[in-house]
């Protein structure tokens, strides 16, 4: 998709509901970054016979039978929105992320941009989130979210930083908001190994005090 994308209509309808601010902003992302992901997704693969193929950040392709036949890539949607109908409910904190976003929310604004499948899932994720002390907006969105964070930074003076671990999703907020710190993360610690380091990123790390230090330096500059 050519970037820069505008955001989906539906994502600036949630955008508008939100009271504006001049704070300083972080946008989080949820899976594998607040929430378990990863590891969530390899228990339901191993119940239905599948599992990753290697710890490279992709999904088509890399996701196979105990035959080792990858799965059609026109069958990784369907899986997908199973895994988030049965799955959403019971994702786990990433160690040490409610604890961060919290002393931040002292300073900045926290808003959730979650790509999530299914937009029934999305008062789920809300409610899990704020069981595990997260309670902060949360926008769904669909694809690249650069369009969606240029709105979510639209009149705010201050700092304004991205929190990812889709590279995809962190090229297209460079290339959208020329300003914004962007911090690259997946707490999965095999696929943060082999993650691809992207030029022009401010932070990459799987861990949450690193995320805080990082952010609470640039919101004292
Ligand atoms: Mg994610």
């Amino acid at each position: 998709m050519a970037e820069p994308t505008p955001a989906l209509a539906e994502t600036l309808r949630q955008i508008e509901t939100l009271d504006t601010s001049e704070r300083p902003l972080v946008v989080c992302d949820v899976d594998e970054v607040a929430l378990h992901f990863i590891a969530h997704l390899e228990e339901h693969l191993e119940s239905l016979g599948l599992a990753f193929l290697s710890h490279d950040y992709k999904l088509t392709g890399n996701i196979a039978d105990r035959n080792g036949a990858p799965l059609p890539a026109d069958e990784i949607k369907g899986l997908l929105q199973t895994f988030f109908d049965t799955w959403t409910h019971r994702q786990q904190p990433v160690e040490g992320a409610p604890q961060a976003l919290r002393r931040l929310s002292q300073d900045a604004d926290i808003v959730f941009l979650t790509n999530l499948p299914g937009a029934w899932n999305r008062d789920t994720r809300a409610r899990t989130l704020s069981q595990h002390d997260m309670q902060y907006p949360v926008i769904t969105n669909t694809g690249p979210k650069g369009g969606a964070v240029a709105a979510l930074a639209a009149g705010r003076p201050g700092p304004v930083v991205f929190i990812d671990d889709s590279p995809q999703n962190i090229r297209s907020v460079q290339t959208t908001l020329a300003d914004c710190i962007l911090i690259h993360f997946v707490a999965d610690k095999r696929f943060f190994a082999t993650s691809d380091t992207i030029a022009g990123v401010h932070l990459k790390t799987d861990d949450w005090g690193a995320v805080e230090a990082y952010i609470s330096r640039c919101l004292s500059d």
